[in-house]
């Protein structure tokens, strides 16, 4: 893990001590390149539908306008101009690479990064892509082989009525805490005072691009409560798993109400189709097994890739509002977690911390409750004694709706931006705060930057302006991956309090690989 992050702060695009020259542009049409260095010049269209672009930047020049350029050297390759001709097709013109010049305000250029630390990035980023994607292959078999499983090895209506109650209880009530805690960290330390103006105009210059991007995507969560919930039941089942990305509340609604079918037809009848999904299951399980093989490689690309891209720079700007939201995690991990695990659940705490390193190593490094999903079934199982039906019910659902981690850092985000915009919340906002961010962490996807995207409807609800958004923006990233560890340890401190109180553990049985 240290060494994925040594490797992104040493060689990575940011690096001290590597030289930087180059600006990146990653999205279609963002570079402006002008002809001449001054406001209304001839514009330049560099990108010509490429995805990313790298300039080098061979001066910087006062412009007749008064403002600071950069000098600009770029070069264009030929780009689907490659394979044989399609029949019928015009005939393409022969387009060579071109190397042009231009310039870019410097105030709308992204940092100046060094192309060494850019390529170093570009080689290990495919490694950490790779990984993150075999472990996502399985998510949607493994999820929903195990929560009809789950459901369906209850037994009876009135258990899983008893199961579900108690998981429900534990994670709204654990929800509300991280928030309260969150609250409170942020009115006490007041985070907004230590953001001078000059960084806040820094930071909203440099971010209020992505921010609009965030704050358009979040369209979907403002759709109201009751259309949410029609949203949470799919027509068409199988249109839940397609597309880019499978809607899991919808899948679960699905493995759940299979289940339950299950458990009201007779048992002879049921068995044949039981079987199969517990081979699915079985399967699934193993090729975790085999992806964890990869764990290693895969947890230093991601890292380096974070530490890289982030770089110190915009760490130290934020450094308070992190330190609070960091502050604020541990707060809740130690005592809300400790206290439940050792005196609700009655659970060894060395035991736990013990058996739970793996899958929050994973959660740290994917950002993702979902894809740590299949290292949390099998730690649950494997190391912490808990039944496999108890955690095939409570953690696939904790990966989506329960999310402590997420819902505490919107808490101190939200009274950050206000303090920021000189606004002091009343204790009636921060009850909506409250309110809003246990629903936004419900309806959140287990996916990296989910929480942001639902930050966006917490400050709404409150009349905080959205584009504060782009102040937090540039150290989200990396509180991303520790808000996550927190989601999944809540969902493991979870399971083992089920399992208690419905007599599912088993501490007898020695952890299989605690350390692994
Ligand atoms: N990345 C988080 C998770 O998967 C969600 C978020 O806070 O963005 O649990």
């Amino acid at each position: 893990m240290a060494v994925g992050v040594v490797v992104g702060l040493t060689v990575g695009p940011r690096s001290p001590l590597l030289h930087k020259d180059a600006l990146v542009y990653k999205e279609r049409g963002k570079a402006r390149v002008f002809e001449h260095p001054r406001a209304g010049a001839k514009r330049l269209a560099p990108h010509e539908g490429r995805t990313e672009l790298v300039m080098h930047v061979s001066a910087r020049v006062r412009g007749s306008d008064g403002k600071d350029y950069f000098k600009v050297r770029y070069t264009l390759e030929p780009e689907g101009t490659t394979g044989p001709p399609k029949f019928g097709a015009k005939k393409q013109p022969v387009v060579k690479s071109r190397t042009l010049e231009g310039y870019v305000a410097v105030d709308l250029a992204p940092p100046v990064v060094s192309p060494v630390g850019h390529w170093v990035l570009s080689v290990l980023n495919p490694l950490g892509r790779l990984f993150m994607r075999l472990i996502k292959m399985v998510i949607v078999p493994l999820v929903f082989a195990s929560l009809l499983l789950g459901v369906a090895s209850l037994g009876s209506l009135t258990r899983l009525g008893r199961m579900g109650g108690i998981t429900f209880g534990y994670f709204l009530m654990t929800t509300a805490v991280a928030i309260t805690i969150g609250l409170f960290c942020a009115n006490t330390i007041e985070p907004g005072k230590y953001l001078d103006d000059k960084a806040r105009d820094q930071l909203s210059r440099a971010y209020s691009d992505q921010a609009q991007e965030k704050v358009k995507s979040k369209e979907a969560v403002r759709s109201g409560l009751l259309n949410r919930v029609v949203d949470m039941v799919p027509d068409v089942p199988l249109h839940s798993v397609a597309g880019p990305r499978p809607n899991m509340l919808q899948i679960i609604v699905f493995a759940i109400l299979l289940g339950v079918g299950f458990l009201m037809i007779p048992v002879d009848r049921a068995r044949p189709a039981l079987q199969f999904f517990e081979s699915i299951n079985d399967v699934m399980v193993r090729v975790v097994q085999l992806v964890m093989e990869l764990a290693p490689f895969g947890v230093l690309a991601l890292l380096a890739g974070v530490a890289g891209t982030a770089g110190a720079g915009v760490l130290a700007a934020l450094a308070v509002y992190s330190l609070v939201v960091l502050w604020a995690l541990l707060l809740h991990v130690t005592i809300t977690y400790g206290l439940a695990v050792r005196l609700l659940a009655r659970y060894p705490l060395r035991r736990f911390w013990g058996s739970i390193r793996q899958a929050q190593l994973i959660a740290f490094s994917t950002s993702s409750s979902s894809a740590t999903l299949p290292v949390s079934i099998r730690v649950a199982r494997e190391n912490l004694g808990v039944s496999n039906r108890t955690a095939s019910f409570v953690l696939p659902m904790g990966a989506t709706v329960n999310m402590d981690g997420t819902a505490l850092y919107q808490g101190v985000a939200a009274v950050f931006i206000a303090q920021i915009f000189g606004m002091d919340l009343t204790i009636g906002q921060q009850l909506e705060v409250l309110f809003t961010a246990t629903l936004a962490s419900v309806g959140a996807a287990g996916v990296p930057g989910a929480g942001i995207i639902t930050l966006a409807m917490v400050l709404t609800s409150i009349g905080v302006p959205m584009s504060g958004i782009a102040l937090i923006l540039g150290v989200d990233r990396v509180l991303d991956m520790f808000r996550t560890a927190v989601n999944v340890t809540g969902d493991l401190s979870a399971t083992v309090l089920v399992a208690r109180v419905t007599g599912e553990l088993d501490l007898d049985a020695p952890p299989k690989d605690p350390a692994d």
